[in-house]
């Protein structure tokens, strides 16, 4: 993924994690908090309520131990059940009873309190058979107030404080608390002195109405306060989701589509191919491009261009599964897909489809659609399972989709292309060309070889066309063909041709200094060098500069360099003329009719493209064009050079019909400059 996508993923996470989830975390934080508070609260509050009422119980107790101290002494109990009317044990240090009166019914977990009146702690105990108050793990003393309240079946009521023997079920019997004290049974431990034993008896913890009311008024405040807390916080929380929600999409927004970004697109597309949900599934990553996008901006108006954008999308995503398919608005004119697809006929036809609809929003224009197809089956292990697609890149599928559709850009048709290995050769040989070709330049790798133009009647060399070969030392000897269009597009060419032309006019002086019988050589010029008003001026100086003479010089021009500035060309050839250079139309007759150039420029050449001596030239009718353009030269006043002839009846007959020059294998293919110059001769020789 490329640098600006993986930080636009980054933006995208952390906007995600300081969003949503962060939100909902923080509440839950909050809320456990404020519980926590609360629980704290009451727990102190009931802890406090528990010590000031049990001191009472507490003096009493320590003064009856120091009362039954004496009657233990010697092991008896005698006397001390009087004075005691609660049930109680007596232990050793090492917690064994050795006196009881009533049932023990302690439970085993002990907690440790501190009260006031004196600085030890004592062990209390809770009561097996009441569950009011409990220990829990941690020994914290807590006070269980849902029980009392709710649990009917283990609360126990005691309707006067004396009558503690006559426990009863809340449940079985109607309460009126308004006149009851409640009652809880708590076992305390005291020291009995030098005795070296505990009293532990069973006393009450008592609440009267008032005070069980302000306990739980006091419960129910701040209860009240924390649901109101913890309302005003989900609130806030659910707007918070809502804002990040929007922020999101807005993230995941195209602004001029309405529908999925760039963005989006790689997020959620990689976790898409990514996901083990979808292993089993083969997918096609998509670059479809609105040709006509520019042009109808440009006769419209931008914003009537967006307005299509946004239909096409339209259209595009009402044809895909929502569940696992996707479409993006990538760039201006192009849109990312992501589609599901069977086999490769289905996917073709399902593409075919869509372009087909999507060309019918154009009502009145011809709308053009042109789609690159990178295509990802499912993966699969050692044994044919299908796993997941952990290493996928879906950036460089991407762009391998958008390879595949420029190889379309030059036809200016709708169409489908797939990327395959013939793409990657290609890219892979771009990229091998483009890398050496500088140094190639520098070292001289490129040689100039010369085809010779011969008089059909004569048998006589009247010209030549210079060539040019790359001689490369690691990639061996390379025809035009496979680097001149790399070159095209890059833009090297125009130093390419400058080359040429030094080496041309170089080798014409060299020559003409020689002794040789030199002709003119032409040189092709790429339509690229159109763009500099000072063309004419930079052929001409870099000519002189060699010191050869104009007349040996000939400017070969394609037929596609004459759509771009017709007067900017014009202006140019009549400079070329001025200077003494000879004109040619290269390739004429080659795909663009270019009658009308003839009409406006004024050029000393017509070269007829090999193609029309190719195939079945001997019928009529391609006879009939071709006497008929050679004609035509005529009329206006130029030569006609036929290119590409290879065998002698097409000689005969371009001699009949007077063609002035013969370029073709018949005579010679193009061949290094010292063969060239056995062909030029000399006249003293
Ligand atoms: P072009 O300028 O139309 O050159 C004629 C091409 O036809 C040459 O191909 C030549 O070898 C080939 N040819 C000539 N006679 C015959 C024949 O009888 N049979 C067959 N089969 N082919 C024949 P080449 O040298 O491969 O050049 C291809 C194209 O590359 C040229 O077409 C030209 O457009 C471009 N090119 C070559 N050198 C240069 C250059 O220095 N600058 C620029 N800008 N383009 C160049
Ligand atoms: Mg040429
Ligand atoms: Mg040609």
């Amino acid at each position: 993924m490329s640098k600006g996508n993986t930080a636009n993923k980054k933006i995208y996470k952390r906007l995600k994690r300081t969003g949503i989830p962060g939100t909902i975390f923080s509440f839950i934080f909050y809320t456990l908090l404020a519980l926590l508070i609360m629980f704290l609260t009451v727990w102190q509050f009931t802890k406090y309520i528990f010590v000031t009422k049990m001191e009472h119980e507490y003096k009493d107790l320590q003064l009856l131990a120091k009362t039954g101290v004496t009657a233990f002494e010697n092991g008896t109990a005698e006397g001390f059940d009087e004075l005691i009317s609660l049930d109680y044990l007596i232990t050793d240090r090492s917690g064994n009873v050795t006196a009881a009166s009533g049932e023990d019914t302690r439970a085993g977990v002990k907690e440790r309190v501190k009260f006031d009146i004196d600085s030890e702690f004592i062990d209390i105990y809770m009561d097996k058979d009441n569950i009011y108050y409990y220990i829990d793990h941690d020994g914290t003393l807590a006070f269980d107030f849902p029980a009392l309240l709710l649990s009917g079946r283990r609360a126990l009521y005691y309707p006067a404080p004396e009558q503690t023997a006559a426990m009863q079920d809340i449940s079985d019997k109607e309460v009126k608390l308004s006149k009851s004290i409640i009652y809880y049974p708590v076992w305390m431990s005291v020291d009995m002195g030098d005795t070296e034993q505990s009293l532990v008896a069973k006393t009450f913890f008592s609440l009267n109405l008032r005070e069980f009311y302000l306990l739980i008024e006091i419960a129910a405040v701040i209860a009240v306060l924390i649901m109101f807390l913890l309302l005003s916080m989900f609130i806030k929380s659910i707007k918070n989701i809502i804002r990040q929600k929007r922020t999101i999409n807005y993230f995941y927004t195209d602004t001029v589509t309405g529908g999925g970004n760039w963005i989006r697109y790689l997020i959620k597309g990689d976790a898409l191919l990514k996901s083990s949900w979808n292993r089993k599934k083969n997918f096609a990553v998509v670059n479809l491009v609105f040709v006509n996008y520019r042009n109808y901006c440009i006769c419209h108006s931008i914003e009537m261009g967006e307005e299509m954008l946004k239909q096409i999308s339209g259209i595009i995503t009402s044809s895909l599964s929502k569940k696992d398919e996707m479409c993006a608005h990538s760039s201006s004119s192009s849109f990312a897909l992501i589609l599901r697809y069977v086999n490769d006929e289905e996917l073709d036809a399902r593409l075919k489809g869509l372009i087909n609809r999507l060309e019918q929003t154009g009502t009145g224009h011809k709308f053009t659609f042109q789609a690159g197809v990178s295509m990802i089956q499912k993966s699969t292990d050692r044994n044919g399972y299908p796993v997941k697609r952990k290493d996928i890149d879906l950036e460089s599928e991407y762009n391998n989709a958008c390879t595949a559709r420029e190889t379309l850009a030059d036809s200016g048709e709708s169409g489908i292309a797939y990327f395959d290995e013939k793409i990657v050769s290609e890219q892979k040989w771009f990229e091998q060309v483009q890398e050496r070709q500088k140094k190639a330049l520098e070292n001289e790798e490129f040689l100039v070889y010369y085809q010779p133009k011969y008089d059909p009647r004569t048998n006589t060399l009247k010209g030549a066309e210079a060539l040019i070969r790359w001689q490369s030392p690691d990639l061996g000897f390379i025809s035009p063909g496979k680097f001149i269009p790399i070159f095209e597009k890059n833009g090297f060419i125009v130093e390419i041709d400058h080359y040429m032309i030094r080496h041309v006019a170089a080798d014409q002086k060299r020559w003409l200094d020689a002794g040789f019988k030199c002709v003119p050589v032409s040189v092709n010029v790429s339509r690229a060098h159109f763009i500099e008003s000072d063309l004419a001026e930079q052929i001409r100086n870099m000519i002189d500069d060699a010191g050869c003479p104009h007349e040996l010089i000939e400017i070969e021009l394609t037929e596609s360099a004459f759509f771009d500035d017709k007067k900017a060309m014009i202006n140019t050839i009549n400079k070329l003329k001025g200077y003494g250079f000879h004109v040619s139309m290269d390739d004429f007759g080659s795909g663009y009719s270019s009658l009308n150039s003839l009409k406006d420029m004024p050029l000393d050449v017509l070269k007829l493209d090999a193609e029309f001596f190719r195939g079945d030239f001997t019928g009529d009718r391609g006879e009939i064009v071709v006497s008929e353009a050679i004609k035509l030269a005529k009329s206006l006043n130029m030569k006609t050079v036929a290119e590409g002839v290879e065998v002698k009846e097409q000689v005969d007959f371009l001699a009949k019909e007077g063609c002035d020059m013969i370029q073709g294998f018949y005579f010679s293919k193009p061949v290094p400059s010292s063969d060239y110059e056995k062909k030029m001769g000399r006249p003293e020789q």
